[in-house]
């Protein structure tokens, strides 16, 4: 709701500042620094006001009588009141209540000094200008501020003068005053600097922050959303074209970014060419409406990433998951909307289904290719769920990968593969070893290979009938972790398969260092086999390059009869594909060749 709204002027905090900033209708709002949010506003001046009532209260009330004694208590007690209430309120009040508050609190002060029988105390009401004066340089604007302080001043010396006392001490107070407000002024402005983009007058990544920490302060999540738009190509033009023009792009961006967000809006430059823009009150629906009205109003193309705040999230979790979605948006293309992924990424659900037994594993045949002898079986994950229906590895996988959860499902597929190859072993016609893919993340785990040995040992194999299947972007990472885990395995006698070989990295002269005995050749390089094609040059190189690596050579997806002629031709050591057998449940791998 709108009590939720933040900071509004913290967006246009230096906007004025700004080279060459605007002031669009969004830009230009009563107040100057970045602590002026309407809470901190709302909280500052309340505290002003009743410490003015409660000073003019003890104060006055300790006086001898007086004839104005009686009317000052009563509006020192009366403002003490409104302090609280403006405390507790003033954040959902208009902007320009705020301008009636710090007035009010002079025309009171000016009254008590009026009605007060002596010079003393007149004088020490008269003091209490001084929170005025303060509120005034804390939140507004130089140039208001210096309005609220001449008005002040004026005020008191009226007072001083129709009561008898000395416009030039009262004038000299004012003086003193003026000092402290313009002394706390600048030392906001000087603090807010760090929380501002010079660039864009627009509150930069750790201005951001705070304004998200105070958003999602609180036990439920707020109502909200947050875009991130990122501009495509930003970094061509910069280097192309000049510093100067990016800058200008960037400014013209944050203006226009400012304008189509609306005023409840906060939006923040909150990287190099990356915008932040928070919508209180708009759930993911109508945050995308408006990612794509941005976009639209952008001069040039960006992507933009939406995330609505879960329980628990931190402003670091909300902006990297618009940040996921972003990435996702530009991997796409770019100039489109991506809605970040759920808030755990599936992980939960991931999980949840483990438990419930939605997930399977099914075995495809891998086999010689030249006869169809059934060598070896490869491990594939099925999610049955009961409402989406069976979910493709290739959507959940890596989604698992992001958040994590990959771990414990390679480790249920690990542990189900390596209790059904015990159950085979030894037994014509069945797989005599079992392939497993293994995402990076999990061996990112120093204990995955210690963990994988003692469950081969355990169920009384050889660590040679297990195949580790990494991928070329795995391997081409190269990390400490993931080099002494396959290492471990394959100094133990485990097979290490670089799957999809042939799609990612390809630096083959580091082949020779890798921890690997096998290349599985990808189906996209079998699939150009047929129709009379029955080798190509790729395929040629990779099996000649797998002979004098002294690596095995997998052809996957193969699919025709002709395709399976063609790669045993080629001297691939194995085949896998539908057209010696589909992944099926491990009991239908059972029936023994009838040949
Ligand atoms: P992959 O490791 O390349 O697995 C081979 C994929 O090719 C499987 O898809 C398989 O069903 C499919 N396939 C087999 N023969 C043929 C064929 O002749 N033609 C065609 N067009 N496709 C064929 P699937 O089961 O959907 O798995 C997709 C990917 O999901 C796998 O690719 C693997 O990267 C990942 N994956 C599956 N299970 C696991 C797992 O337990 N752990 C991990 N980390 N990843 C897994
Ligand atoms: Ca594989
Ligand atoms: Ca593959």
């Amino acid at each position: 709701g709108p009590a939720r709204a933040v900071a509004p002027p913290a967006t246009a905090a230096g906007a004025g500042r700004a080279r060459g900033a605007g002031r669009g209708p969004a830009l230009s709002v009563a107040a100057a620094t970045s602590v002026a949010t309407p809470r901190v506003m709302a909280r500052t001046a309340g505290a002003l006001w009743s410490s003015a009532g409660a000073i003019g209260f003890v104060g006055v009330g300790d006086a001898a009588a007086f004839s104005g004694r009686s009317t000052i208590l009563v509006m020192a007690a009366l403002a003490l009141a409104a302090g609280v209430v403006i405390g507790l309120r003033a954040h959902t009040w208009p902007r320009g209540s705020f301008h009636v508050i710090a007035a009010g609190g002079a025309v009171v002060i000016t009254a008590g000094t009026a009605l007060a029988a002596s010079a003393p105390i007149g004088g020490a009401i008269a003091g209490l200008y001084l929170f005025v004066v303060l509120d005034a340089f804390l939140f507004f604007p130089w140039r208001t501020a210096a309005a609220h302080l001449a008005a002040t001043a004026a005020l008191h010396a009226l007072v001083a003068a129709a009561t008898g006392q000395s416009v030039v001490l009262a004038l000299l107070m004012q003086v003193t005053f003026a000092a402290a407000g313009a002394l706390v002024g600048w030392l906001v402005r000087a603090a807010a600097e760090a929380t501002v983009d010079p660039v864009t007058g627009l509150m930069n990544r750790a201005g951001l922050d705070r304004v998200l920490a105070e958003h999602l302060r609180g036990s439920e999540a707020p109502s909200s959303a947050v875009v991130l738009l990122d501009l495509d190509g930003f970094r061509g033009l910069n280097e192309g074209a000049g510093v100067e023009a990016g800058d200008h792009l960037l400014r013209t961006v944050a203006q226009r970014t400012a304008r189509a967000a609306g005023p409840s809006a906060t939006v923040a430059r909150s990287g190099s060419d990356e915008f932040a823009v928070l919508l209180p009150g708009l759930d993911e629906d109508a945050a995308v409406r408006v990612a794509d009205a941005l976009r639209a109003a952008l001069p040039t193309s960006a992507s933009a990433g939406v995330a609505v705040p879960v329980r628990g999230d931190s402003p670091a979790s909300l902006v990297h998951r618009a940040k996921g979605a972003t990435y996702e948006a530009l991997e796409r293309g770019g100039a489109r909307t991506v809605v970040a992924a759920e808030a755990d990424g599936g992980g939960a659900r991931l999980r949840a289904a483990l438990r419930a037994g939605e997930l399977a594993v099914h075995f495809q045949p891998v086999v010689l290719p030249g006869d169809g002898t059934v060598v070896s079986a490869e491990a594939l994950v099925r999610w049955f769920d009961p409402v989406r229906g069976t979910v493709p590895p290739d959507c959940f996988v890596p989604v698992a990968e992001r958040d994590g959860s990959v771990v414990e499902l390679g480790r249920w597929v690990l542990v189900r593969a390596v209790q059904q190859l015990a159950d085979w072993r030894g037994r014509a016609g069945l797989p005599q070893s079992v392939a497993v893919n293994v995402s990076h993340r999990e061996l990112c785990d120093p204990a995955w290979a210690g963990a994988t040995l003692a469950l081969l040992r355990a169920a009384g194999l050889p660590p040679q009938a297990l195949v580790v299947e990494v991928t070329e972007t795995t391997l081409g990472r190269d990390e400490d972790s993931v080099r002494a885990n396959l290492v471990a395995v394959r100094d133990a006698g485990v097979e290490v398969s670089v799957d999809d070989f042939g799609t990612g990295w390809s630096s083959l002269s580091r082949l020779e260092e890798l921890p690997v005995t096998q290349l599985k050749v990808d189906r996209s390089f079998v699939a150009r086999l047929g129709d009379g094609v029955t080798a190509t040059p790729v395929l040629e190189a990779i099996v000649q390059l797998a002979r004098g690596l002294g690596l095995t050579v997998v052809a996957e997806g193969v699919e025709t009869a002709e395709q399976a002629r063609a790669v045993a031709d080629l001297g691939c050591t194995l085949a896998q594909g539908w057209h010696f057998g589909r992944p099926v449940p491990a009991a239908h791998l059972g029936a023994p060749p009838t040949a």
